[in-house]
């Protein structure tokens, strides 16, 4: 059967990582609700054309044209199981999900939330460079260069860095997620279907530990 889940976690927290793994090694597709505006208003459907006019006019997209987007998707991958990522973030949002996949005879079965460190998260993020040349990915602590200031792969000496990655995007990020996402945990907590994994860890360790929980629901 397939298992309906919602990923939580902060920006950075390697959600986007993890989400990506579990489309490539089971049947399962990430709703990202940001992902599928763009991807909606770009191919001009119907609630895409809806969604851009109101983009357009600075004003945030309801929560009926999300929930219609997100069965768009539903109903396109019906044999799929799916992963929700930036949806629901509040507690209306939480029923309209519940609505979404009833009609659909599916349920939710596992929120797993990426736990991570702020601090360190700063230092993960903070740290990031990529060879201005090839592109490769470097950090400061974590996969320096063999040679200061040296590309391992072209020898080059120059070097680049994502203008968001600095401490203080990633503390309003944090601060965002605290307040706009968190608070739909107590809900799915008081169901048992949260599952809480150290988001720090290596990303194998990470995707193992979802793995497992997902192994449990023998569905
Ligand atoms: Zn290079």
């Amino acid at each position: 059967m397939a298992l309906n889940i919602i990923l939580l976690g902060p920006p950075g927290a390697g959600k986007g990582t993890q989400a990506a793994r579990l489309q490539a090694m089971r049947r399962m597709v990430q709703l990202s609700t940001g992902d599928m505006l763009r991807e909606a208003v770009a191919a001009g459907t119907p609630v895409g054309l809806q969604a851009k006019a109101i983009m357009e006019r600075g004003e945030l997209v309801s929560d009926a044209i999300v929930s219609a987007l997100i069965g768009e998707r539903l109903d396109a991958a019906a044999d799929k199981g799916a992963i929700f990522d930036g949806f629901p973030r509040t507690g209306h949002q939480a029923e309209a999900l519940e609505i979404l996949l009833g009609q659909r005879g599916r349920q939710l079965d596992h929120v797993i939330e990426l736990v991570v460190d702020e601090d360190e998260l700063v230092k993960r993020i903070t740290g990031r460079f990529t060879c201005a040349k090839c592109g490769t990915g470097y950090h400061e602590t974590f996969r320096p260069t063999k040679v200061p200031g040296v590309c391992d792969v072209c020898a080059s000496t120059e070097f680049k860095r994502r203008p968001d990655d600095n401490e203080q995007t990633v503390r309003t990020r944090m601060a965002e997620y605290r307040a706009k996402t968190e608070p739909i945990l107590p809900i799915y907590r008081a169901r048992g279907l949260v599952r809480s994994i150290d988001g720090m860890a290596a990303m194998d360790d990470v995707a193992a530990e979802i793995a497992a929980v997902l192994d449990e629901t023998a569905r």
